[in-house]
């Protein structure tokens, strides 16, 4: 998907960016720059511009002005809960990740199907916060085939968690 390829190309830019720089401090003033040019876009939750601003939660960018890793401070792992409520009468949720809305098959028997799983709607290698919010639950067969791929439908919808969550990286790094 087109999304998708700019997602990756807009991700590859700023790594290149970023690697020239010399300093943590500079790193950090890239990331700052990209945040408010991109922060009137955010401000209106516009979808047309959510694979640049994605970007922005990357892993690799949760570090502070002194280089210390920030992921406690923004609660980019909150394991604990992310799991643990999911009993064998949850859905596996497959419909909300295909673009047709094709439910799961394996729904109508649970026993085959089993306990669902929690997952991350957006991965959480490439930045997603193990928060409510990001959370999608899957059966075991769609959660493998799901794994750390980005899902087409991702881009049709400004996540709701993204602004509180952004802001959060924000104060850490000013
Ligand atoms: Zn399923």
């Amino acid at each position: 998907m087109d999304s998708n390829k700019n997602y990756f190309s807009a991700l590859l830019k700023l790594f290149i960016k970023y690697e020239q720089l010399d300093s943590i401090n500079k790193q950090n003033s890239l990331w700052l720059k990209e945040y408010f040019n991109l922060k009137s876009y955010i401000n209106k939750k516009d979808t047309s511009k959510l694979p640049e601003i994605m970007i922005l939660i990357h892993p690799k960018f949760l570090i502070d002005n002194q280089g210390e890793c920030i992921k406690d401070h923004v609660n980019f792992n909150q394991k604990s809960n992310f799991n643990s409520d999911i009993s064998k009468s949850n859905k596996c949720r497959y419909d909300l990740i295909n673009p047709n809305n094709e439910s799961c098959i394996f729904n109508k028997y649970a026993d085959i199907r089993g306990k669902c799983e929690a997952d991350h709607f957006w991965p959480h290698s490439l930045g997603g916060p193990s928060i409510a919010g990001n959370r999608i639950i899957l059966c075991k067969y769609h959660n493998c085939s799901k794994s750390n791929s980005i899902v087409d439908v991702f881009w049709n919808v400004y996540p709701s968690w993204l602004n509180s969550y952004l802001e959060k990286i924000l104060n850490q790094k000013r």
